[in-house]
């Protein structure tokens, strides 16, 4: 009895420190707010990424962005006077690379609820705009050192925006300093 009761606390355990790593809000707009590269916390017990095989692999934070995050939370639940979702996670990238496939995100175990719990967190806000307004817009908030003084809207050469493009006929503009870029 005792064994099989003791890894479900242990896996109860490892859920509440993943989610100690995290900022979530539940919202009250259609509007998901997510930063998933902005973190500065070391994770215990869990190895820093190596990369082995691991195409893309970089350990870099994008400086500034959980709190670029939050504060655009604030600033949208301001302006429009409710909320919007924020998910935000606060451990460092060379530990979990919480935008990445799985299996290039993290090389231990311990590491997974970490992964788990950005991505239920996203899940679960996805869903509940799903079944109370149907569809919404997700901003996932990333850094880039390439050009000066330009904000990229939208990834993989513009694939990730594609629905925002055709329903609002958005072209790339230069005047605007804006782009389609692919996220590194
Ligand atoms: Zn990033």
């Amino acid at each position: 009895m005792l064994a099989v009761i003791l890894p479900a606390l242990a896996g109860a355990q490892a859920n509440n420190a993943a989610s100690h790593l995290l900022t979530t809000w539940m919202g009250m707009l259609p509007i998901i707010i997510a930063a998933s590269h902005g973190g500065r916390q070391k994770i215990p017990g869990v190895p820093v990424r190596s990369g082995t095989g691991v195409s893309q692999f970089i350990t870099e934070r994008d400086s500034n962005t959980a709190e670029l995050a939050e504060t655009l939370a604030s600033k949208v639940g301001d302006r429009l006077g409710a909320r919007p979702f924020l998910v935000l996670a606060h451990f460092e990238r060379k530990y979990v690379d919480a935008n990445r496939p799985a299996a290039a995100a993290y090389d231990s175990a311990a590491a997974k609820p970490y992964y788990d719990a950005y991505h239920r967190a996203l899940a679960e806000a996805s869903e509940r705009i799903r079944l109370q307004w149907g569809s919404g817009l997700l901003l996932d908030i990333h850094g880039q050192g390439a050009v000066a003084d330009t904000i990229f809207r939208g990834t993989n050469n513009g694939k990730s925006v594609a629905a925002l493009r055709q329903r609002f006929a958005l072209k790339p503009s230069a005047d605007l300093k804006v782009s389609w870029r692919r996220c590194r």
